[in-house]
């Protein structure tokens, strides 16, 4: 994972903070204690990025839900009827199934996305 370390990739896939990709914005880095999913922290205790750009601001991250949630509709579409050649009953179960099980994990990427939008991966600066 480290060679994508600069790149939005990264932080999208990791959850790190998008301007240092030094640490986790999230306080539990298991998506799946969900009282956790989505806690993150106030600041990047490296470079102090501001998570929250405003008030509400993850609210913004609905909208890339729909487009991630789709992604892995698709991709269970794709393995399941294509691939394994399953029945579209099976498939369709299938797929409501796949987004239930990485509900958390799509909330997050959405929000690593959205915050990507906004934040910039920034080569390591002196704090003076
Ligand atoms: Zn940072």
């Amino acid at each position: 994972m480290n060679f994508l370390k600069g790149t939005k990739i990264y932080s999208i896939l990791t959850g790190s903070c998008p301007v240092c990709h030094e640490e986790s914005m999230y306080k539990e880095s298991n998506p799946y204690k969900l009282s956790q999913t989505l806690k993150m922290h106030e600041r990047c205790s490296h470079c102090n990025t501001k998570y929250k750009i405003e008030p509400s601001f993850f609210y913004g991250a609905m909208y890339v839900s729909y487009p991630v949630g789709i992604a892995f509709a698709v991709a269970a579409f794709v393995i399941s009827n294509l691939f394994f050649k399953l029945n579209l009953v099976t498939t369709f179960i299938i797929i409501v199934g796949t987004m239930i099980v990485f509900l958390p994990v799509i909330m997050r990427i959405s929000r690593n996305i959205w915050i990507n939008f906004f934040k910039h991966y920034k080569k390591e600066k002196k704090l003076s």
